[in-house]
């Protein structure tokens, strides 16, 4: 599935090794030989899966029969998604709002798409808004709202101050007719 993975594995070889160096300490023994390798798969297979997802495939629309434009809600929806500045994990919690048109979501689904976007390198509120334009433009909702509620490890690995806290976004998107 993974292109180029032999060269991958050798470069993050590489890098563990130069940035050792550059302390003047050099653990790559034994105890390191498969992480390169580790690294890879993890990266190809899990972090950034997203990139082989395809929103719009996995999207399922069922007929609004109630013709009702409430507002839908599904909440606490966990993910795990990639800071593009700095390769670090940010993860949390996202509630997903949306006013049908002549369409509902059917609802196994959407952690599915929230994933297909997530697995990818990423801000914050890129993530909300894709998800937002998405839903609107394959899930035919007239109106979305996507409140994302997350901790940032390049914030919260770097500094004891920053542990726990948490960065939240709301976006929005709307159908244009
Ligand atoms: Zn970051």
């Amino acid at each position: 599935m993974m292109k180029n993975k032999e060269k991958i594995e050798s470069l993050f070889k590489e890098i563990i090794e130069l940035l050792e160096d550059s302390s003047g300490i050099n653990s790559f023994d034994e105890s390191m030989v498969d992480t390169p390798e580790r690294v890879t798969k993890m990266w190809g297979n899990e972090l950034l899966k997203g990139y082989h997802m395809h929103p719009q495939e996995l999207i399922k629309l069922f007929p609004n029969t109630s013709k009702n434009p409430e507002e839908i809600e599904i909440g606490n929806i966990p993910f795990y998604s990639m800071c593009e500045h700095h390769m670090m994990p940010f993860f949390g919690r996202m509630t997903i709002k949306y006013i049908p048109g002549n369409f509902v979501l059917g609802l196994s689904k959407i952690p599915r798409v929230v994933e297909a976007y997530a697995r990818r390198f990423q801000l914050q509120e890129r993530l909300g808004q894709q998800i937002a334009d998405a839903i609107v433009k394959y899930g035919k909702a007239r109106s979305v709202e996507v409140i994302i509620e997350a901790e940032h490890t390049c914030m919260t690995a770097r500094g004891i101050q920053s542990i726990g806290s948490i960065t939240k976004t709301k976006s929005t998107s709307f159908a244009t007719k």
